[in-house]
């Protein structure tokens, strides 16, 4: 976890001290990020982006599915001791039951298919199983962000990640040139948007695009919502855009901006923008490579 994030977690905890399980959660998440470990699994950088293609779409990962696998119960685990009611269903998560390379890949294309089906079959809460399982590859979202970044196209102009492919969690307007950036909340990407655009259904009538100014919040946010797909998103005025591995908090704390957007019949479009085709292999991981010496 970065100094930064740490701050904007414990901040978080403070003016909410009922999310204080969620948080617990989120920071071994924000922890394990940091671990260069998951860069490994990536080969040299695409080349260049096919339009509208993100550089992890048809990937093959070379994982440690042991260490993956490890990374998952210890996920799990903290989600189930957090004290949250819904949560300790998690218990009952026996991983020897879930292929971990199953797990990790629904997981990374938010199949939410998947995933609810694998929590009834489990007999958990299906809604904290897929909050969970949905955090599993982030580390390793974030990890692929740090060494693609810079192969991201600079036409790119979809509104959904040119990384990793999921929907944006917030816009930020920056600078005194104003331009405008989509942030994805899962591997922390940033590019540039199109303004008066909807990043869902690319509707640009202006009459059907709508700004909303809460009344609280000042007047460097706002939640740009589209009337034709009532998808929506909070954008932030700001001089700088956020670090990569505090998307995902600046999006929590901004939560009042999701349920002014709620109220008004405005929602997030479920499961990521392109449905990634990933393919994971296994690389032996250092237990292994000692188990195989021996032999
Ligand atoms: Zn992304
Ligand atoms: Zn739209």
């Amino acid at each position: 976890m970065t100094p930064s994030s740490n701050t904007a977690v414990l901040d978080l905890g403070r003016q909410y001290p009922e999310w204080q399980p969620w948080l617990t959660v989120i920071e071994e998440v924000l922890r394990e990020a940091q671990d260069s470990q998951w860069e490994a699994s990536f080969a040299e950088a695409p080349e260049s982006q096919e339009s509208k293609v993100p550089l992890l779409a048809s990937a093959t990962l070379s994982m440690d599915i042991t260490a993956a696998g490890r990374w998952s119960e210890r996920l799990v685990q903290a989600a189930y001791r957090s004290g949250a009611p819904k949560m300790s269903t998690l218990s009952g998560v026996q991983h020897k039951r879930l292929n971990t390379v199953d797990l990790f890949k629904a997981s990374l294309c938010q199949n939410g298919k998947w995933l609810h089906d694998a929590a009834l079959e489990l007999d958990l809460d299906v809604d904290a199983f897929q909050a969970v399982a949905l955090l599993i590859p982030v580390p390793l979202l974030q990890a692929c962000s740090r060494r693609w970044a810079s192969s991201i196209a600079e036409s790119w102009t979809e509104g959904y990640c040119p990384v990793c492919g999921a929907w944006p969690a917030f816009a930020e307007v920056r600078g005194i040139e104003r331009k405008r950036y989509l942030r994805c909340g899962r591997c922390g990407g940033s590019w540039q948007a199109q303004c008066l655009t909807c990043p869902y259904c690319g509707m640009t009538d202006h009459e059907e695009l709508v700004s909303l100014v809460p009344e609280k919040g000042g007047s460097n946010v706002a939640i740009d919502a589209c009337k034709r797909c009532l998808g929506y998103v909070k954008a932030f005025t700001t001089l700088q855009g956020s670090a990569p591995a505090n998307v995902m908090v600046d999006d929590l704390a901004s939560v009042d901006l999701d349920i002014a957007a709620l109220e008004q019949g405005y929602r997030r479009p479920e499961g990521a923008g392109y449905s990634l085709d990933i393919k994971i292999i296994s690389k032996p991981g250092f237990s292994e490579r000692i188990l195989s010496w021996r032999r």
